[in-house]
């Protein structure tokens, strides 16, 4: 060990100091031309491949979560595709919009002017479940734990996105209850737990009791139950969904 190593520990901290410093300097160096030579490479292959391809890289940019990679890596692979099968892609794209069109009843998306669900005589039309989007149908289905029809609203009321109630379904769902009368047993408030939603569903309740009021309708207005997910952790829940949960407590 040599002598100074005891006798000047100062002087030899600060040399690791500065070694270490001028190491670091060369990694972020280092780093920020794996940054630019990535960022170039990128570039230039983009800029390279044919323009065919370079269009259906962007557009598959544009879908949700799909980053450049993943862009550029899809657009290779339909070309790896075989003929036909590219043909049949582009054709169902081509017919898409065309094709599908809202539900008259309940304005889930269709290719009839009924959809399924509202055409199964083995579901019960007595209760309606109204539910912001297509996707959240989607989800009810997709558990089968449901068996009534349903309404889809397409939105919510959201002030601050300047969408008032007679931008989304609801005329439709009130005219449909007043049509419905004194078949109907329940609706099912299904709009998503957050503050448009909640909003969504208290003018949606307000409405469906002066309806009833009107018409003397004896259908129930519920709003979906909130609480805590399966598996969860008491030490976990936020506030509001462990006030929702003791609100929302069963006999047991
Ligand atoms: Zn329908």
């Amino acid at each position: 060990m040599p002598h100074g190593y005891h006798t000047a520990p100062v002087r030899n901290d600060e040399k690791g100091h500065w070694k270490s410093k001028i190491l670091h300097s060369v990694q972020d160096d280092r780093h920020g031309f794996v940054i630019w030579l990535l960022e170039f490479g990128a570039f230039y292959i983009m800029a390279t491949l044919p323009a065919s391809l370079r269009q259906i890289a962007l557009f598959f940019e544009r879908l949700p979560g799909i980053g450049e990679k993943t862009a550029n890596r899809l657009a290779f692979y339909l070309l790896r595709l075989p003929d036909q099968d590219l043909q049949d892609f582009a054709r169902h794209i081509q017919q898409l919009k065309a094709r599908t069109k809202r539900c008259s009843d309940c304005l889930n998306l269709t290719e009839d002017d009924v959809c399924s669900i509202c055409s199964d005589n083995k579901r019960d039309h007595g209760v309606i479940t109204v539910v912001e989007d297509v996707i959240d149908l989607l989800s009810f289905e997709t558990g089968n734990i449901y068996e009534g029809v349903y309404h889809v609203l397409h939105g919510r009321i959201d002030p601050l996105n300047h969408i008032g109630p007679e931008d989304i379904f609801i005329d439709k769902l009130l005219s449909r209850v007043k049509e419905k009368g004194a078949n109907l047993k329940e609706i099912i408030l299904a709009t998503n737990p957050d503050m448009e939603g909640e909003a969504t569903a208290m003018y949606l309740r307000d409405r469906l009791n002066e309806i009833k009021n009107e018409s003397g309708a004896a259908f129930n207005v519920t709003r979906l139950g909130y609480g805590l997910p399966i598996g969860a952790n008491l030490e976990y829940a936020d506030y509001m969904t462990l006030r929702k949960a003791i609100e929302n407590r069963n006999k047991f």
